[in-house]
């Protein structure tokens, strides 16, 4: 495992020593079950600006982690609160599940004692998912709001832009990069099918 930055040190451990999310769901044990997600604390990190992992107040420049859809669509859109950067690269780096793509609201039976699961979660599972990136993009804004289905759109024009693949970082673009590399990406990522405007 990577070294947890400062910012993440006061999350409690599970018991293979990785932090617990603040998002992730606990049940009455206080079990953590990482692929479920506590969606009322979801809700309080899009709504009051919390950072998803750790729990604490974002900075203005907050990051975005998702696929090229997401980061490049006009109106790109995240289900998933924005992060801190170091949250962000902990995340992508150990634990990729954190970034979903779908969410259902069953719960998952094979980690979960339904008895022990008290208020609404949401479950992430990017296997089944045939959507899932294989490319991470994160990018970095300087505000967000809430679309009326939940979503969380990040503000343009973007300040940072990070590739990831793999639990690797590719490439990273700041300030005057940023707006050069996210032509030449869009074009890239739609003529590879992956952005399709009109969806
Ligand atoms: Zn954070």
């Amino acid at each position: 495992m990577i070294e947890v930055p400062d910012r993440m040190k006061h999350l409690d451990r599970d018991h293979r020593g990785y932090p617990i999310p603040y998002i992730v769901f606990r049940d009455d044990d206080g079990k953590p079950h990482f692929t479920i997600n506590n969606e009322h604390k979801v809700l309080r990190c899009k709504h009051d600006e919390i950072c998803a992992i750790c729990g604490v107040k974002l900075l203005r420049g907050r990051w975005f982690l998702g696929g090229p859809m997401s980061a490049f669509h006009p109106h790109g859109a995240y289900i998933d609160p924005p992060l801190h950067h170091e949250c962000m690269r902990f995340a992508v780096q150990t634990c990729p599940y954190l970034i979903s793509t779908k969410y259902t609201k069953r719960i998952d039976g094979a980690t979960l004692d339904p008895s022990k699961a008290t208020g609404v979660v949401s479950l992430i599972d990017p296997t089944l998912d045939p959507t899932r990136p294989k490319v991470f993009v994160a990018v970095m804004a300087v505000g967000q709001w809430i679309t009326p289905s939940g979503y969380v759109q990040p503000k343009h024009p973007y300040r940072g832009l990070e590739f990831w693949r793999d639990g690797k970082m590719e490439q990273k673009f700041e300030r005057d990069q940023v707006r050069v590399a996210m032509l030449a990406a869009f074009k890239k990522f739609e003529a590879a099918g992956m952005i399709k405007i009109g969806e």
